[in-house]
């Protein structure tokens, strides 16, 4: 197995997870790999992958699992993923968390932790409207937003459960200031026993 750390964050869209991804990978070492930003790049630079996956996500649907795995499996064995990463917006699907580990166990390895990010349904739907105001994203709008927020309860949500009774899971209140949620979440690994070597 090699050294480092391989986290997970899960949580309902608007919740913040990008913001804290991106801030908790540089306190790790690892890169952050988040699959809607994969995905949006793609779409930005109308590659094949973009056209495919466009419409679906402006739906506020989930890209097939086929499509999606292959994409994370690939990312994962890039160089600066093999010393640990943090995923962000995946797995999302329990088919997703099986390929993960399928790929995780092909290479010896396994997660760390899972954290997952909690918000609730006012708060999340307020701070995505208000991105939508500021960045204008395609599934940002009133009725899209809702329906994420229905496929994440429907189709991602079951897996906290799933994970906790792995042990793996680490819940963090996502309310707050940008830094303050931040060291919550490392205060939350750190007594779970991850720490940042950052
Ligand atoms: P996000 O920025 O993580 O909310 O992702 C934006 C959109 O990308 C989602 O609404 C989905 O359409 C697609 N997407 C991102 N990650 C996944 C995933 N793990 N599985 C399926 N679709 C995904």
């Amino acid at each position: 197995m090699t050294s480092g750390t391989r986290l997970l964050l899960i949580g309902p869209p608007g919740a913040g997870k990008g913001t804290q991804a991106s801030r908790l990978a540089s306190a790790f070492g690892v890169p952050a790999i988040s699959t809607g930003d994969i995905f949006r790049a793609n779409v930005a630079n109308q590659t094949p992958l973009g056209q495919k996956v466009k419409a679906i996500m402006d739906a506020g649907e989930y890209v097939p699992d086929d499509i999606t795995n292959a994409i994370v499996a690939q990312r994962l064995r890039e160089p600066d993923a093999l010393a640990g990463f943090l995923l962000d917006g995946y797995p999302r699907t329990p088919e997703q968390v099986a390929e993960l580990d399928r790929v995780l166990s092909a290479e010896h390895e396994a997660l760390d932790a899972v954290v997952q990010l909690d918000a609730d349904t006012d708060e999340v739907v307020a701070r995505l409207v208000k991105r939508a105001a500021e960045q204008g994203r395609a599934d940002d709008t009133d009725e899209v937003i809702r329906h994420r927020l229905s496929v994440y309860e429907q189709q991602t949500a079951p897996l906290i459960q799933h994970f906790a009774q792995r042990d793996l899971l680490v819940k963090v209140d996502g309310l707050g200031a940008v830094d303050e949620v931040t060291q919550r979440i490392l205060a939350a690994l750190a007594a779970f026993g991850v720490v940042a070597s950052r």
